[in-house]
């Protein structure tokens, strides 16, 4: 996925064979001639361009905005979100954009840009949705005090992972809604209509979650990228990360060995990984322990077919599966 960092002059020879997630990307890249404040033209074409940073921000500014704005993606599918860094292209891009939806401290080069490039409107999840802390262990600590300046992620202390919790969705969706009206007037009572239409998904999607982890065998999730804390906070779980929010680093052999003793005294059956980190320590650990392994998404991508309800679903199957639940 390089599609998005391509100058649009190159993207406009592409239109065959689009997977969904490029056309997302072409979306972006192909409008951004149009002027980014849609009140500066009487055309009623011209579309809000926003920019999510991952794909769960992207896809409420889709729902919300349904046919008046143009969507894209900063993180590209397949690429790491903690400390992605920009191309000198998708700065320029950043201020061009009507609004731009991101987390503080996820990846400093977008925060940086957000404040320099200056586009027409920002959302900062981090100041709409409560945050928790991010997950401390030694390891963690030790790799903020090592990268503090490079990562941002631990360094700000914040877990940047609130899209996850289905609960607290509705903040962001309600703040999109509210900057595309200011945005464009015009489209405010759509927003407005589409915004309830997707909070009474998300209220569907909680309602799911509280149900289905409300009465489970094991209360606590072993996971080698901690990006569910905003979860498990939610729905009376308890998260322990393997690994720091950095998925190159392994963890370790004293905090492997840490984990086993947490997973032996909680009686856990599994090792939960994240689709965007290796399988291998989860493996590993599991197969010394003789207990299974689930995956979990952290839903920073969704491939053709899936979009931000059936990755939830899929992410509440598994967790029922690995802790238990009836
Ligand atoms: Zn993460």
């Amino acid at each position: 996925m390089i599609l998005i960092i391509m100058q649009s002059a190159a993207m406009k020879k592409l239109s065959v064979g689009l997977s969904l997630a490029a056309a997302f990307a072409l979306a972006t890249t192909g409008c951004s001639s149009a002027p980014a404040n849609p009140s500066a033209s009487g055309s009623s074409t011209t579309k809000v361009t926003v920019l999510g940073e991952v794909y769960p921000l992207a896809w409420v500014a889709s729902q919300v905005g349904g046919d008046r704005v143009e969507v894209g993606q900063i993180v590209p599918a397949g690429a790491g979100a903690h400390g992605y860094e920009l191309s000198p292209a998708q700065t320029d891009q950043i201020g061009k954009t009507g609004l731009v939806i991101y987390v503080e401290s996820l990846a400093v080069s977008v925060d940086e840009a957000v404040a320099e490039a200056k586009p027409a409107a920002t959302i900062d999840l981090a100041t709409v949705i409560p945050t928790r802390p991010a997950v401390a262990h030694d390891d963690a600590a030790e790799e903020a005090e090592h990268e503090a300046t490079e990562e941002g992620h631990e360094a700000s202390g914040i877990d940047a992972h609130m899209w996850l919790n289905p609960a607290t969705m509705p903040k962001l969706v309600t703040a999109v809604s509210t900057q595309l009206g200011t945005l464009d007037p015009t489209g405010k009572a759509t927003y407005e209509a589409n915004a309830a239409a997707l909070n009474d998904k998300f209220t569907k999607l909680d309602a799911e979650y509280k149900a289905g982890l409300a009465s489970c065998k094991e209360k606590t999730v072993i996971i080698t990228h901690p990006a569910f804390g905003y979860v498990t906070d939610q729905y009376g779980l308890t998260q322990v990360g393997i690994s720091g929010f950095d998925e190159d680093t392994e963890p370790s052999p004293a905090r492997l060995a840490e984990v086993s003793k947490v997973a032996k005294g909680a009686g856990s059956s599994t090792i939960f990984f994240a689709n965007t980190s290796s399988p291998k320590i989860a493996e590993v650990l599991a197969g010394e322990l003789k207990l299974k392994t689930q995956v979990l998404s952290t839903l920073v991508a969704a491939k053709d077919g899936q979009d931000y309800l059936s990755l939830s679903a899929a992410n509440l199957v598994a967790l029922r599966d690995g802790l238990g639940c009836s």
